[in-house]
């Protein structure tokens, strides 16, 4: 495991020990598992990573975890739809671009638009975030593209 992974995971830990969240070391390892990764897993792919590791846990477990990060900050639900939803560890708001191939989420990092106070002048809306995703084909599946 990457050494900031780790902090990252040990000082969440605190955090949320303080205020009286209790963690299991399966909750732990789903914790790991979405700070280390960039890949945006959802939940079936997290209950598969961290069953290799806890034959024992059970899909409930994984979600009980996800909504207990959610609810605290620690965790971004990206949903779309019918299909399932995506965790990211990076509670931060960032941009994403989805593969329309694969279904591949990556991060894009670039300074956010600031718009929220046009919108909300103009909308009447109390705004309290935005989220803008871009479409495309991913570099992986770009090269099975055929030449024409
Ligand atoms: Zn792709
Ligand atoms: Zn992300």
């Amino acid at each position: 495991m990457k050494e900031d992974v780790e902090m990252d995971a040990i000082e969440i830990l605190k955090q949320l020990k303080n205020k009286g969240v209790r963690f299991t070391p399966q909750r732990q390892a789903i914790l790991e598992f979405l700070l280390e990764t960039e890949s945006h897993p959802t939940a079936d792919e997290i209950y598969h990573h961290v069953k290799a590791k806890f034959p024992g846990v059970s899909l409930g477990t994984i979600y009980n975890t996800l909504n207990m990060l959610k609810e605290h900050g620690h965790l971004l639900e990206l949903s779309y739809g019918d299909m399932s939803s995506r965790f990211d560890g990076n509670p931060k708001n960032h941009y994403h671009i989805v593969c329309l191939m694969c279904g591949m989420v990556a991060d894009y990092h670039s300074p956010l638009i600031d718009m929220n106070q046009e919108v909300m002048e103009k909308s009447g809306f109390l705004i309290t975030g935005h989220r803008m995703e871009f479409y495309g084909i991913c570099p992986e599946c770009r090269k099975d593209e055929k030449p024409n």
